[in-house]
C-alpha cells in the first residue's frame, strides 16, 4: 500500500477481497434474466465481481454471495457455465 495513485477496487463476491476492477471478471445479471460473465464490462445489468478463479466462484456459490450481489436465485446450470466461461476469460 505505497502507491497513492486512485485504483477502483471492487470486492469480489467468493474471497470477499477488495481488487482492483481490472483484475475482476464482471458477472451481470441482464435485464433479460440471464446471468453471463462480462468479458467487457459494459453490459447493462446488475453486476457482481469475482478473482478469475474457479474456487472464487466455487466460494460464491456455496456462501450463496452471488445469488446475494444479484438478487436472484442462480440454479447449478447457471454456475456450470460461468465455470465454462471463467475458463475461456482466463486463457486469454
Ligand atoms: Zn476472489
Amino acid at each position: 500500500m505505497n502507491k497513492v495513485r486512485k485504483i477502483p477496487l471492487r470486492k469480489c463476491v467468493g474471497c470477499q477481497e477488495m481488487k482492483p476492477k481490472r483484475e475482476l471478471i464482471r458477472v451481470v445479471h441482464t435485464p433479460d434474466g440471464d446471468v453471463l460473465i462480462d468479458p467487457t464490462g459494459k453490459q447493462n445489468g446488475r453486476g457482481a465481481y469475482l478473482c478469475p478463479d474457479e474456487t472464487c466462484l466455487q466460494t460464491a456459490q456455496k456462501k450463496k454471495s452471488l445469488e446475494r450481489a444479484l438478487k436472484m436465485s442462480i440454479p447449478s446450470s447457471v454456475y456450470e457455465t460461468l465455470t465454462v466461461q471463467l475458463q475461456g476469460a482466463m486463457n486469454h
